[in-house]
């Protein structure tokens, strides 16, 4: 089954790592019919980053990822960049609550300013630990977070969410942080969405489904804003943690054996909703490989 030459096939939230599979993760999605990839930062190291300089140098391995990527594997490349907010948490222990979020704080500014210059795309990771965490730490990890919806508001970026996993009120609480913040709730992402809610729960936030087996049949004509994505990992330590990084392509393939029509409404989640959300187009101008 070969796809169509326009539709792009996009994963809109993997990690990869230069210690890890990295670019030859990135050419199985490609040979799988993928055409581009929204790519999360990550600690490349096993240390939690305590230092700026720290998130600096990650952030500037991410985009060199990206870019090698692009190069080698053909497939267009996002960098997302932020301080991961379940970091905090080590922060605090290490620098104190204060120093920790000022940490944060910080690091969310220096990957604001590489969107600014074009960068990178977006601010994500951002949120709250998807756990239960100390209750002290609360009023920092709230700040950190409302930071960061200030920094991406600035950037004229979309902010994405972790956090642990929503119903509609919590999408509506989401929807109204962003509006204390004065953050458009139309650039508002939650990523690593389970469990599709009735359409009306969103509250306006972009949902980012989790590619598991039927989620696309089950949300396909849903309208746009909506992503899917596969939140793959590259971990050695890991294998089959999470899904796979061929798996987008290798659904979108199937889906479209079974059903040639669906190309239409593909282009929701894959042109649509990144207009929508990003305010540019993916082209496969380039062509696909597979
Ligand atoms: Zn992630």
């Amino acid at each position: 089954m070969t796809l169509p030459d326009d539709l792009p096939v996009v994963d809109h939230h993997c990690h990869l790592a230069p210690r890890g599979e990295s670019v030859e993760a990135a050419r199985r999605f490609a040979a799988a019919g993928g055409t581009h990839l929204f790519l999360a930062t990550q600690n490349y190291t096993p240390e939690t980053p305590t230092t700026l300089a720290g998130y600096e140098s990650q952030f500037a391995t991410t985009i060199a990822l990206a870019e090698r990527v692009a190069k080698e594997a053909s497939v267009t490349c996002y960098p997302v960049l932020a301080p991961y907010p379940v970091d905090l948490i080590a922060q605090a222990k290490e620098l104190g609550p204060r120093a920790a979020m000022e940490l944060q704080c910080a690091a969310l500014e220096s990957a604001g300013r590489e969107v600014e210059e074009g960068r990178a795309v977006a601010i994500g990771e951002v949120g709250r630990p998807h756990f239960v965490y100390g209750e002290e730490l609360k009023e920092y990890v709230d700040g950190v977070f409302r930071h960061a919806l200030e920094v991406a508001r600035d950037a004229g970026c979309p902010a994405v969410v972790h956090c642990e996993e929503l119903d509609g009120g919590g999408f509506l609480s989401l929807a109204a942080l962003a509006s204390t913040t004065l953050f458009p709730v139309q650039k508002l992402v939650k990523h690593y969405h389970r469990h599709p809610l009735p359409q009306n729960e969103y509250a306006g936030v972009a949902p980012s489904y989790l590619a598991q087996r039927g989620i696309l049949e089950e949300v396909l004509d849903r309208p746009a804003p909506w992503f899917l994505e596969t939140d793959f990992l590259d971990d050695p330590r890991r294998p089959g943690a999470v899904l796979d990084l061929a798996t987008i392509p290798r659904r979108v393939k199937a889906l479209l054996e079974r059903d040639p029509t669906a190309a239409d409404r593909l282009r929701r989640p894959f042109c649509e909703s990144i207009e929508a959300v990003y305010g540019f187009r993916p082209d496969v101008a380039r062509g696909r490989q597979a």
